[in-house]
Order: structure tokens, then C-alpha cells, then sequence
């Protein structure tokens, strides 16, 4: 295998046997793959379902297995597009239309909820081959944000919309409004109140505004969702989808739907999707700068992501992570958190999948 994706060996005996079986059947699967990708030109995919903080207490074996098949779910739907001659573009947008209709994640239904009690999601994507893109924030009553950024890209002359024109865009080529509490969990309407409660608690000893606002974000939490892939004419893609973070107020958007700090891809050097603490992604340009280092400085996939995440964004108190595909299918998937749900489908087509670090006994 040629990719260097985080070894998940110890995540299988950790796991029940549901997702064991998952796994088992993704190597029988991976077989009739890696035969076909030989014969033709290698497609390979990686998706991620957010970095952050969680204890091990929190992940029931139920709610592990219960991940690691949505991921599994996502990971297949996008590979099997590429295996049969879809676009990256198309792989990325189908794969991350999986991880929003499924409640676990921090993105579509399940999304988190803004300090007012609503949804607002964004997201994004762009195309490697000729550098279009597309993307939404602020929407409240979109299914798939992910869609209407495809959307966006193939069907409007803009990049990005927000807010109502956002809106107004999506019905105009005919998709339907939905219920914004079509969104909510109750996981995450409690999740708003606690917020609420720690951010009462601060506001009493707020000290100054600045540091107060950071203060005041809620420990970061995981869900937001991305894929990057490699197709059979070699071109990359990269989405992001998010509901952003928890009791966000008066408008904030973060990095996902901003092409270059959540969301980049160029077929010169590399496809990113981010997953973190946006307001530093946006600052630090983090995509981006990621597929720079790669194209001007040549250095490998693995070297650029390192060095941003750790040697840029982390001194500076930035946290999260990145999945990362180059045009040979070389995938990389590093955070600078506790842990990072992600996976991927290697160009041998064998599937691996990872929540914690590979160090870490939780793994
Ligand atoms: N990056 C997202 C944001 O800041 C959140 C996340 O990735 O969890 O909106």
C-alpha cells in the first residue's frame, strides 16, 4: 500500500463485533477493488468526521460501531462512484451527503445549534482540475448544504452565498425548503444548554472582550464532516460540511465554507479538507497553505500538513485536522487534537478507519 494512512489495527480489536464485520466486509470487498484499480488508473478517497476532544466514556462500544458504519456507509458510496468512472467532484458531494443525513455528525441533521436555538450550516467544495468552486453559509432550510455548493459552482457565476440569497438561490433551482428543526438532535439541544450554562458562568468573570469570546466558544467538539478524492482521470476534489460550532452568535462563519481555509484542491499538489477551530483555520489559511507548501516548496503530503498543523497553527492555539490526498492517491489524515473520526479507501482499495490517535489505546 502505497498511501500512508494511519493504521487502524488497534481500533479492530477495539471495536464490537458490528463494525468488525463492517471492516471484514470492506476487505472482501477491497479485493474485487483492488483487482479492478489495477487494471486501470487508481481512484482512492478519504473522508473525516471532525477532531476534538472526547473521552473514552463518552464513546459507547454502541456509538463507536454506530461511526465507524456511517463511515464505512460514506466511504463506500464515494468509492464505488470512482470505481465506476465518476468524477472526484461528484465522489466528494455524494459521500458527504451521507454524513449529513445521519444525525452523528455536526453537519445537516445533528448539526449544532446557534446560541438562538437555530441551524445555520455551511459548506463547500471545489474542483482540482480547473480550480472551481462552490459555496454556501448561513443556511437555514437546505437539506444538503453540500449540494447547493455543488449547485453554486455549476449553476450560478458566483463562488459563495449566504445567508437568504443562499436561500433564495436554492429555490430558484428547485430544491425544497425543509423545517430547520428538521436538523435538531436532542443530543444537541442539550448540548446549546449546557454551552449556555458554561457561557453564563464565564460572561460573570468576563475580564476583556477579546479573551472573553474565546472563552466564551464552547470546548471544541467533533462532527463536522469532509472527503477528498482522486478520480480516474486524475483530477482532485475536496468538501467540507458543517454546522459550525455550538451557540455560535451573530452570524459567525467559520472555515469550512471558505475555499482555502477549510476547503481546498488543485490538482498541482494536493486536495484538503479541515476540520477545527475555524476561526484559526480562516487566519492560518489552512487548506491552502497546506497544497502551497506542496506545490512550491515540494515537499511531500504528509511534511505540509505536519508542519501547518503543528508548526503553525498549534503554538498559535489552533486545533484540529486535515485529510489530505495528492495526485498519486497518497492519503494523509493528521490532527493535532485528541482524536479525529476519519477514514479512507486507498488506491490497493483497502479500507481504514480511525477515531483516536494511533498511539493512543483508545485507537
Ligand atoms: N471548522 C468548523 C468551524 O469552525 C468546526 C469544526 O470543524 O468542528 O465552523
Amino acid at each position: 500500500m502505497t498511501s500512508s494512512i494511519t493504521s487502524c489495527l488497534a481500533l479492530q480489536r477495539a471495536i464490537r463485533p458490528i463494525a468488525r464485520t463492517a471492516l471484514l466486509v470492506g476487505a472482501m470487498v477491497t479485493t474485487a477493488s483492488a483487482l479492478a484499480s489495477q487494471q486501470t488508473a487508481p481512484v482512492a478517497i478519504a473522508i473525516h468526521g471532525g477532531a476534538g476532544t472526547l473521552s473514552a466514556a463518552d464513546l459507547t462500544d454502541d456509538l463507536k460501531a454506530a461511526y465507524l458504519g456511517k463511515m464505512t456507509e460514506a466511504l463506500r458510496t464515494g468509492h464505488n462512484l470512482l470505481l465506476s468512472g465518476g468524477s472526484s467532484v461528484d465522489a466528494v458531494v455524494a459521500t458527504v451527503e451521507v454524513l449529513e443525513q445521519s444525525p452523528l455528525f455536526n453537519a445537516g441533521i445533528g448539526a449544532v445549534m446557534t446560541f438562538d436555538g437555530k441551524h445555520e450550516l455551511d459548506a463547500s467544495l471545489m474542483s482540482g482540475a480547473d480550480l472551481q468552486a462552490g459555496a454556501v453559509s448561513g443556511v437555514t432550510s437546505v437539506a444538503s448544504p453540500i449540494r447547493l455548493a455543488h449547485a453554486v459552482m455549476l449553476q450560478s457565476p458566483h463562488v459563495m452565498l449566504a445567508g437568504p440569497g443562499a436561500e433564495g438561490f436554492a429555490r430558484s433551482i428547485g430544491m425544497p425548503a425543509v423545517d430547520n428543526t428538521s436538523f435538531t438532535t436532542p443530543q444537541r439541544a442539550e448540548q446549546l444548554q449546557r454551552a449556555k450554562v458554561r457561557m453564563n458562568a464565564r460572561m460573570n468573570a468576563r475580564t476583556d472582550a477579546r479573551t472573553d469570546l474565546e472563552q466564551l466558544l464552547p470546548p471544541h467538539k467533533w462532527g463536522t464532516v469532509g472527503a477528498v478524492a482522486l478520480d480516474r482521470d486524475g483530477n482532485l476534489a475536496a468538501a467540507t460540511s458543517t454546522g459550525g460550532m455550538t451557540a455560535k452568535r451573530w452570524g459567525r462563519i467559520g472555515d469550512s465554507p471558505i475555499i482555502g481555509a477549510g476547503t481546498f484542491a488543485d490538482n498541482r499538489s494536493c486536495a484538503v479538507s479541515a476540520t477545527g477551530h475555524g476561526e484559526y483555520f480562516i487566519r492560518y489559511n489552512v487548506a491552502a497553505d497546506i497544497c502551497a507548501r506542496v506545490r512550491y516548496r515540494q515537499v511531500t503530503i504528509g511534511e505540509a500538513a505536519h508542519q501547518v498543523l503543528f508548526d503553525e497553527l498549534l503554538p498559535a492555539g489552533g486545533t484540529g485536522g486535515v485529510i489530505v490526498i495528492d495526485p498519486r492517491g497518497d492519503i494523509v489524515m493528521p490532527f493535532n487534537t485528541p482524536g479525529m473520526y476519519r477514514g479512507a479507501i486507498d488506491t490497493d482499495g483497502s479500507l481504514q478507519l480511525g477515531i483516536f490517535s494511533d498511539s493512543d489505546p483508545q485507537h
